[in-house]
């Protein structure tokens, strides 16, 4: 066994899988979503589903400054995929995606303006759920029914696609994705936690959908895996 060659793949930026550590303000965060209950857990589906929509929003736009990105026929969607089976639910989108810095970045190791404020204002309110929203920290909702979020994403244009996962204790990694990657855009899995499995209900998702995204401009479509 080549044990050098095993260590070049493991190098940051070599086309190798990485683990990094979640930054200071993400990682309290993300403490405070695992370890609270929050009255209404409905709300991580609104957020991934705005987070979908604002991809979509943004390729429409670039993509009218830039034609090498060639945006094609295909209209913008979004389809939330459940499977009972597996206990997952995911959110595909074929907005702009992300490249492996931006996953990196927007993931979890920048901290972002809005965790500090977010933090000080949910130690003092019981119920964060509205808060979430509010202080552009959504992305981190899908850890209340989560036992692992699994990220993977092609840039528009990028040859290459790239896998995010992370059980939320900690550190994240980031992968070359394998063949199942999007075309273009982002295709977020909600591995549920144990209590959470309902999400993996088509009636249920749709009942969300109904209640807490009824103003996302993109259309919603609801899958249920293996049919
Ligand atoms: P906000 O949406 O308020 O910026 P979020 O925590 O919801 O905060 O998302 C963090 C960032 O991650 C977004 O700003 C965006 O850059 C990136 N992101 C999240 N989901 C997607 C997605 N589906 N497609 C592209 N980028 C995404
Ligand atoms: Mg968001």
């Amino acid at each position: 066994m080549d044990s050098d060659i095993l260590n070049r793949n493991e190098t940051p930026g070599a086309g190798g899988a990485e683990t990094r550590p979640f930054a200071a303000d993400v990682a309290q965060i993300l403490k405070l979503m695992v370890h609270s209950v929050y009255s209404d857990r409905d709300v991580f589906l609104r957020e991934l589903l705005s987070n979908a929509a604002d991809a979509c929003e943004k390729l429409r736009h670039l993509s009218l400054i830039d034609d090498t990105l060639a945006v094609g026929a295909e209209p913008f969607g979004i389809v939330i995929e459940v499977d009972g089976d597996n206990g997952t639910l995911a959110v595909i989108d074929n907005g702009i995606g992300m490249s492996r810095e931006e996953l990196t970045e927007n993931l979890g190791t920048i901290a972002r303006s809005g965790t500090r404020a977010f933090v000080e204002a949910l130690s003092k309110k019981e119920d964060g759920s509205a808060l979430i929203g509010q202080f552009g920290v959504g992305f981190y909702a899908a850890f209340m029914v989560a036992k692992e979020v699994v990220v993977t994403s092609r840039r528009a244009g990028a040859a290459e696609a790239w896998t995010w996962r992370s059980d939320g204790a900690g550190t994240f990694t980031v992968e070359p994705a394998g063949d199942d990657a999007p075309a273009r855009g982002t295709r977020v899995t909600v591995v549920l936690a144990d209590d959470a499995r309902d999400y993996a209900d088509a009636f249920r998702v749709e009942e969300v959908v109904r209640t807490h995204a009824a103003h996302i401009p993109v259309p919603i479509a609801i899958r249920t895996a293996g049919s």
